[in-house]
């Protein structure tokens, strides 16, 4: 392929440990030489008119123009008049599929060695379109919205990432027993889709059983995908299978191929500029950037120096039960590269 210049991507460092997790990436890409130059942008201190929120027009316009991003912990600011950072980003990126690939990393023990599964899930309905109130005093409702619309949306991407990452199996989640029109719906677009590809096996699985199977045998799974209140339990589930939220990476997709990566871990304020944070689940949140933007082999590289480092354990963070330092784990990172 040609190759015109450096690809430009959007960084939001974020708060807490971000700024000093963002620039272990920095360093780990510099060294591996990728060829991507950053457009950093931080959240702001004021509402920002135009977006209702402390992200500024600017940095989502960023986003946009880049089509690609990586996004480190927000702290949600306390106080009224704002949209909350992460739903901003969601609703004005339109952010559609959160992406979790689940697996075990060689050397940190855990009570699984083989979970290998990715959880896709519905970020812009079901039971959190926001729409609750009060019918009577004592009584409130709370609508779940499923659209054939976004369950289309969101089982073509599974079918899609399925296929081009090699997997072999989508699980559709639901509780379609229960909740007959709403998971039906869903179940009916995952099942059309599902046609469409006739070399990957398709199941569907009631949710409560999936969270037994889950825990007694994740290797049982391969490709999740399901609405929007299960897969933010199911994939935080599965991030405990793999040693906890400090390792796990996430990619969010949204429409025209736009995509922004994240830790899915907070701003850790505890321990925040003490250089003591696990920079890991951003690097492999960076990872999965470098994979949706087929950069393939700066992806396995960084990928394998991360997993050695961490397989190794001479050089681990506090989370991990070791005592090396942000930047001690990230010059082992790149001594590795
Ligand atoms: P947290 O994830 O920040 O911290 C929970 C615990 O995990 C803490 O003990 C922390 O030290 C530890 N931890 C988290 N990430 C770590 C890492 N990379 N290395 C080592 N240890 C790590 O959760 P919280 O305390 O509930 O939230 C703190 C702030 O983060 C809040 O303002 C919250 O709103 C925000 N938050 C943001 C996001 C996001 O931007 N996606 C997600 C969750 C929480």
């Amino acid at each position: 392929s040609s190759y015109d210049g450096p690809i430009r991507a959007t960084l939001f460092p974020g708060d807490g440990i971000g700024p000093e997790i963002s620039q272990s990436v920095k360093q780990v890409f510099s060294t591996a030489e990728v060829p991507i130059e950053w457009e950093e942008h931080y959240v702001g201190d004021t509402v920002d008119p135009r977006t209702q929120s402390f992200l500024t027009w600017e940095s989502l316009e960023s986003v946009r123009r880049n089509g690609v991003g990586l996004k480190g912990p927000m702290a949600t600011p306390i106080g009224k008049g704002h949209r909350s950072l992460n739903l901003t980003l969601r609703k004005e990126l339109g952010l559609y599929a959160n992406v979790r690939p689940c697996y075990s990393l060689p050397g940190y023990k855990t009570r699984y060695d083989d979970v290998n599964l990715v959880t896709i899930r519905e970020n812009t309905e079901g039971e959190y379109s926001g729409l609750e109130h009060q019918v009577v005093k004592g009584v409130v409702e709370s609508l779940k919205i499923i659209t054939r619309q976004a369950s289309l949306r969101v089982a073509e991407y599974a079918f899609l990432y399925a296929k081009t990452h090699g997997r072999q199996r989508v699980s559709a989640i639901h509780k379609a027993n229960i909740m007959r029109l709403s998971d039906g719906l869903f179940l009916k677009c995952c099942r059309e889709v599902a046609e469409k590809y006739p070399e990957i096996t398709y199941e569907e699985v009631i949710i409560d059983n999936c969270c037994m199977m889950l825990v007694k045998n994740p290797t049982l799974f391969d490709c999740l995908v399901m609405p929007n209140l299960y897969g933010d339990i199911i994939s935080d589930l599965c991030a405990g299978l793999i040693g906890g939220l400090g390792l796990t990476p996430s990619i969010n997709i949204g429409e025209g191929g736009i995509a922004l990566a994240e830790a899915v871990h907070g701003s850790a304020p505890d321990i925040a500029g003490k250089n003591l944070a696990n920079p890991t689940a951003l690097l492999l949140s960076a990872v999965e950037m470098l994979r949706h933007l087929k950069l393939f082999d700066k992806a396995e590289q960084i990928h394998g120096a991360v997993l050695k480092t961490i397989a190794e354990g001479k050089y681990r963070t506090g989370d991990l039960g070791g005592s090396a330092s942000t930047t001690e784990f990230t010059k082992a990172v790149c001594d590795n590269l």
